[in-house]
């Protein structure tokens, strides 16, 4: 990676800031550079999930080795997610965010209880029509579509063969387009953020600091901690190139606060400065934009707590196991676009009974929250296409 990129990235961070403190509002004049690059990143989304995933499927080898690679994955996902809501529940016990807040409800965004039941949810991810998936982009049903065409090209063999250069070659042609978007990443973030700090000032954060910060913390300690032993110990990489490596793609989830728009963005990194070979990338990280999301499980774990805290609730330790369980669901069924974390929180609140209305008390500030939990999303995700892509070529070599 060259290093004028990194200090062009650092330097769009660093105008944005200074813009949105000048111009306080008058920032949002910006805000059409955002979204320009926005678009341009969500357009190449669909198309490359689909591909990538195709090929991430047929490459894999026989259907064992897609069956190891599959469980290797999940399992390091579910492992990773619930570590997360773990660091997420103690940090909301230590740092007790929740007592002594003075903020009122904003009644407005009190979200009604309507959502899906876990059975519905899993059943969705079936699509009765892969082609609505497609021009709706409902990732996961994508992802269920892609899995079976791959699975489909590779039990058809020869006949299927043009089917699979096609996707071969669609997916190639994505990386491209992803290598001329990328060179906009400091004009995306540079709209994208100056808007934000005009808009909340410190006013707006003052109130819910603690909560803040306590994310911060906890954010930092799972990235330091668990990534760091993950991709030494199996990845055996330094953590410093791994960090390094994925900054580009951290800054684009801080900026973007959509795992699944910053997906181009991961998996160019993680193939060129990482050295995640093409075959286990293309399959672990698109999964992993969709349903991988460990800043958003530790992220529940820290927002149940305080909304305990601050209605007076104590939660008991089944309580808490619950939480543990259902924060993994939601973290899982939430989609990688902003604000989806804050959304499958229902579901967490709905299961302890603790009251909707806790959801209203961090809407204020749950922009600031998304930036931290989706530049620790597409980071797991990273580690995971590392640490699988390790065990895979140990076992190749082997
Ligand atoms: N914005 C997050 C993501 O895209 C999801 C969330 O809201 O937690 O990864």
């Amino acid at each position: 990676m060259k290093k004028s990129f990194v200090y062009q990235i650092v330097g769009a961070f660093l105008l944005a800031v200074i813009v949105g403190l000048v111009f306080g509002d008058g920032a949002s004049n910006v805000a059409p550079l955002g979204d320009l690059f926005l678009r341009l990143i969500m357009f190449i989304i669909v198309p490359l999930v689909l591909s990538t995933i195709v090929v991430g499927v047929t490459s894999a080898g026989d259907v064992k080795k897609l069956g190891r690679l599959g469980g290797k994955t999940i399992s390091y996902y579910l492992i990773t997610s619930f570590i997360a809501i773990s660091i997420g529940l103690l940090a909301g016990y230590v740092f007790s965010p929740g007592s002594g807040v003075d903020v009122t409800i904003n009644e407005e965004a009190v979200p009604s209880s309507e959502t899906q039941s876990v059975v519905d949810t899993l059943l969705n991810i079936i699509p009765t029509n892969p082609i609505e998936a497609l021009t709706t982009g409902n990732m996961l049903q994508i992802i269920f579509f892609a899995i079976f065409l791959g699975i489909g090209i590779k039990l058809v063999g020869e006949k299927a063969s043009p089917v699979q250069r096609f996707f071969d070659g669609l997916a190639e042609i994505m990386y491209k387009i992803t290598g001329i978007i990328m060179k906009l990443v400091p004009i995306g973030i540079f709209g994208l953020l100056a808007p934000i700090v005009g808009e909340y000032g410190a006013g707006v954060l003052l109130p819910l600091i603690k909560l803040i910060l306590a994310l911060f913390i906890a954010c930092l300690v799972h990235v330091v901690i668990v990534y760091s032993t993950a991709v030494k110990t199996f990845g055996k990489l330094s953590p410093i190139q791994f960090f390094k490596g994925i900054f580009p793609a951290a800054t684009v989830a801080f900026s973007t606060c959509s795992s699944s728009g910053t997906l181009p963005v991961t998996m160019k990194n993680t193939q060129e400065n990482l050295g995640v070979s093409k075959e286990t990338s293309s399959f672990v990280l698109p999964l992993g934009a969709t349903i991988n999301m460990d800043g958003t499980a530790l992220y529940q774990g820290i927002a149940v707590v305080f909304i305990a805290q601050y209605f007076g609730e104590t939660l008991s330790f089944g309580q808490i196991l619950i939480v543990a369980l259902i924060a993994t669901l939601a973290s899982i069924g939430a989609a990688g676009v902003p604000g989806a974390g804050m959304v499958t929180l229902i579901m967490v609140l709905t299961a302890v009974g603790l009251p909707l209305e806790g959801i209203a008390l961090i809407a204020g500030v749950d922009r600031v929250l998304d930036m931290m939990r989706t530049s620790v999303n597409i980071m797991g995700d990273a580690t995971a296409s590392l640490v699988v892509d390790a065990s895979e070529k140990k076992r190749e070599a082997a």
